[in-house]
Formats: structure tokens, C-alpha cells, sequence
């Protein structure tokens, strides 16, 4: 089951890699897929500070062109519009999202623990698979995210990082409704998320 997918789409490229790095946007190729895969049409992106890093390669990890990879970005919002062979619940027109990690090993501790953000074989997206500064993505069906009816493209972009990590950390932190919480740098892309976040759980 397919729609009408060009051979072609525009991405943001990383350009001269490092300190001086630029995007660039450029036609690549739209990705096959696999048989568990999907071909996610990109709505939206977040931009996450990990993606400047990744594109200014100033953390101790390989570059994102040791992979192969020239896109960053790991907040996206879209839709489904090719569906892998052996894929049986996802269809054509279902909305998905793609998050930091593109795949776990779904096979250790971690990932039977729901912790499957701290899996050894974690393979993040925009460093060390594609990015989500794409028009077309190809992501496994299983670990996908779904988008709920009723949250806009743009909102559930960031929820993939910004909110998702403060999400976690408010779970973590044992809070009850009714506590107060403080968030040092609150006006920022992840403290922002943690305040609404917070301030929903209070008034609910
Ligand atoms: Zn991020
Ligand atoms: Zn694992």
C-alpha cells in the first residue's frame, strides 16, 4: 500500500562539518524501505541544541559523516506514505513521529525495563541514521511514535525531545500534584516544556 512518493525530495544538508558548518538545502534521494520500515512525509522539525552539536562536531562522538548521515535533526512530525511489506499495523495517512533515537536493540535490560533510551545499540537519529531536516524518512515501523488527533504537527515535533526529557524527569522526580516545582533556565526549549507540562498535571 503506497501513495504517489517522488524519486526526489529536499533536505538540509550539513555542509562543511565542524565549527564553520552551514545547512544547506539540496535534493536527495527518497529512501527505500525495508519490509519493517515506514516512509514517514515530514510536516515538521525541532531544532535541539544536540543538533548543533552534532553538526559543529564538538562532542566526543564520531561526526555524523563517519555514518553516512547528512541530515540532523531528531524531533519530526508527519505522515505515513509507503508502508514495509511486513508491517501490519501502521497504514498509509497515519500520523508518526520520529524521536533522538531511530532504533534500541529492543533485546537488553534496558529495553525490557522501558528504559530503552540507555540501550547500548541505541542508533540516534541525525548522527548516526538520518535526521529529520528531510522531506521523506525512513523509519522502523516498530519504534516509531504515533501522533494523537487534536496536537498540531508543530506541537508534537519538539514533544519527541524537549518534552519527552522533561516528561521523563517529572515521572523521575517522585512529584505530586499540589507540590511546587522550580526550573533553573525554565525559559528554555526544555524547561518550557517542563513548566506546561508541570502546570497540566497541577490544574488536571
Ligand atoms: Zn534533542
Ligand atoms: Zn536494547
Amino acid at each position: 500500500m503506497s501513495e504517489e512518493v517522488p524519486k526526489k525530495g529536499k533536505a538540509g544538508v550539513v555542509v562543511n562539518e565542524g565549527a564553520d558548518f552551514r545547512v544547506e538545502v539540496q535534493e536527495v534521494d527518497v529512501p527505500e524501505i525495508k519490509d519493517d520500515e515506514l516512509l514517514v512525509r515530514l510536516n515538521c522539525t525541532g531544532l535541539c541544541m544536540s543538533d548543533i552539536h552534532f553538526m559543529a562536531n564538538d562532542w566526543a562522538l564520531p561526526p555524523m559523516s563517519a555514518f553516512g548521515v547528512r541530515c540532523a535533526g531528531h524531533e519530526g512530525a508527519g505522515v505515513v506514505v509507503k508502508v514495509g511489506n511486513a508491517v501490519k499495523d501502521w497504514k498509509v495517512g497515519d500520523r508518526a513521529g520520529i524521536k533522538p533515537l531511530s532504533d534500541v536493540c529492543h533485546n537488553c535490560e534496558e529495553c525490557w525495563n522501558g528504559r530503552d533510551n540507555y540501550c547500548p545499540k541505541g542508533v540516534y537519529a541525525g548522527l548516526m541514521s538520518q535526521g529529520t531536516y528531510q522531506q521523506y524518512l525512513a523509519s522502523p515501523a516498530i519504534y516509531t511514535s504515533r501522533i494523537p488527533d487534536g496536537v498540531p504537527d508543530e506541537v508534537a515535533g519538539p514533544i519527541m525531545c524537549s518534552a519527552s526529557t522533561m516528561h521523563r524527569a517529572l515521572i523521575d522526580s517522585g512529584l505530586k500534584p499540589g507540590n511546587w516545582v522550580v526550573f533553573p533556565g525554565g525559559g528554555g526549549g526544555v524547561g518550557i516544556q517542563g513548566v506546561q507540562l508541570a502546570k497540566y498535571v497541577r490544574v488536571k
